[in-house]
């Protein structure tokens, strides 16, 4: 009897170290990986210009406006659908292009430098599908809580507006047939 129960003890105790060692640690996302084709056919010209080969969309345009009258909402990647900011770290910049002062979801947004315009400017790129969304600046003296902006080409963003409260209630019953 006793024998049975230390066995099982001995296994039990096996099976958690097991677990505990032995396995990577999940990742939180899928990396997205297409080759060049198939960016060019999921893509608009615009959007594949800006994400696969790091351009950058002309400032105050149509995308910037729409931007600005955009209520609360998450904006994602418009590569791999990945969210990236959201609406509460929005700020108005004026500098022409969408700025948040943080990522709304940190883990799925990295930063390189790069030296294009002959001096380092600090790139933000989308981490699940690699994609070039902007660049971070610092210690501009925004009255932000991280005093940085990453300015974000609304190009290669999908706005996703939250749910008003109380919407999912109103939904409109087919009023029932009168016989
Ligand atoms: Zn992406």
């Amino acid at each position: 009897m006793g024998l049975v129960v230390l066995m099982s003890y001995v296994i039990g105790a096996k099976k958690n170290q097991k677990k505990l060692g032995g396995e990577l640690p999940v990742k939180p996302t899928k990396k997205v990986i297409m080759d060049d084709t198939e960016w060019k056919e999921k893509l608009t010209p615009e959007q594949y210009r800006i994400l696969r080969k790091a351009g950058t969309e002309r400032p105050y345009g149509e995308v910037y406006s729409a931007f600005k009258k955009q209520g609360s909402g998450k904006y994602a990647c418009a590569g791999c659908d990945t969210e990236l900011f959201s609406s509460n770290e929005k700020f108005d910049s004026k500098c022409g292009w969408p700025s948040f002062y943080d990522p709304s979801q940190a883990k799925n947004v990295k930063t390189s430098v790069d030296y294009i315009l002959g001096y380092p400017r600090t790139e933000v790129v989308c981490a699940v599908c690699e994609g070039h969304l902007g660049h971070v600046f610092t210690g501009e003296g925004f009255d932000t809580p991280t005093d940085k902006r990453y300015c974000i080409n609304g190009t290669v963003l999908k706005f996703v507006p939250d749910q008003p409260p109380g919407s999912e209630k109103k939904s409109h019953k087919p009023a029932a047939p009168s016989n």
